[in-house]
């Protein structure tokens, strides 16, 4: 097992990593939100986060985000980023800001009939084509974005994903681009209701490579809060 350094350590490892690598890309460190991934640690784990300077958590469970959301509720802003089952719908949408994980219509049609907000999502794309990632394949999303318009609680804020789980950093690279090509497309819409400005992607492994190809909001668990599973 690792030594679990504290979170206020870790995070400012991250936040130089973040601007060395803004100041090569040409960007500015503030386009940049790190998401807590909380999902192999505690509620007070996630805690420390928040106290540490953390704005945002992520969770990819029901049952560890309500767990958590008990405790820290308004204190930070929620992120739900895994595999979103309809019948799940209804416990967590009153508790989350942003549900990552769109891939479906029927889940877009659930989320609008269990709320009266406006939720901001992203839709998940499986950019690589692996039959393990879960995610709207490419070539679905420009049509699936238009159905969109049927769901008025919906807010497509921007596109998410996962890079293959690989070395090659050419491969992470060229799926992180491919997904910001994507989001090219579909500005170029122009649909009030996805105006598709944010880019979630990078993880523990790759964030750097993501954010030198775009991303606007990183989810990082065990950089940051670690495994303690
Ligand atoms: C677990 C998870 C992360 C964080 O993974 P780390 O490699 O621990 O940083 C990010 N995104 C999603 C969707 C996850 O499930």
């Amino acid at each position: 097992m690792s030594i679990l350094h504290s979170v206020e350590n870790n995070l400012e490892i991250i936040q130089k990593n973040i601007r060395d690598v803004c100041g090569k890309a040409n960007r500015s460190p503030d386009e940049i939100q790190i998401i807590a991934v909380t999902k192999y640690v505690s509620v007070e784990r996630a805690e420390e986060a928040v106290t540490s300077g953390v704005k945002h958590l992520g969770e990819n469970r029901d049952d560890g985000l309500l767990k958590k959301w008990e405790s820290i509720s308004n204190k930070a802003t929620w992120h739900f980023i895994g595999t979103l089952q309809s019948k799940k719908v209804k416990r967590i949408i009153d508790k989350v800001d942003y549900i990552h994980s769109l891939d479906r219509e029927s889940l877009a049609e659930e989320i609008h009939k269990r709320t009266e907000k406006t939720v901001k999502c992203f839709i998940q794309v499986n950019v690589s084509g692996e039959d393990s990632k879960h995610g709207l394949p490419r070539e679905e999303v420009l049509g699936f974005v238009q159905k969109l318009k049927a769901y008025p609680s919906i807010e497509v804020v921007g596109l998410m994903t996962m890079a293959p789980y690989t070395e090659d950093e050419a491969e992470i690279r060229k799926c992180f681009r491919d997904l910001k090509a994507l989001q090219g497309q579909i500005q170029e819409m122009n649909l009030p209701y996805a105006p598709c400005k944010e880019m979630s992607m990078g993880m523990s492994n790759d964030y750097k490579i993501a954010i030198e190809e775009g991303a606007t909001f990183i989810r990082i668990g065990s950089a940051l809060v670690g495994n303690e599973q």
